[in-house]
């Protein structure tokens, strides 16, 4: 079975800089930048655990999981 992926989206007009993010998250697929800034560091990390979905006081990161197309070309 193939490995889950994930895409992790930060909306930066919501977004406080407060880092609990990147302080949550497991895998450290959310990193910090310049002036506490959460950044995606390696989105193949991501296990889409949604704890930094869930615990952003702002609403502004969105986890989704990818959707793979599997082609049927019989
Ligand atoms: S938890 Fe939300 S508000 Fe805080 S740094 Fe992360 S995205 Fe920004
Ligand atoms: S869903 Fe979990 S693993 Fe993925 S970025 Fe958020 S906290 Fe990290």
């Amino acid at each position: 079975m193939a490995k889950k992926s994930y895409k992790i989206e930060i909306n930066y007009y919501f977004c406080k800089n407060c880092g609990i993010c990147y302080s949550v998250c497991p895998t450290k697929a959310l990193d910090s930048a310049e002036l506490g800034k959460p950044i995606v560091s390696d989105a193949e990390k991501c296990i889409g655990c949604l704890m930094c979905e869930r615990l952003c006081p702002d609403i502004a990161i969105n986890v989704v999981e990818n959707v793979k197309v599997v082609e049927n070309n019989g």
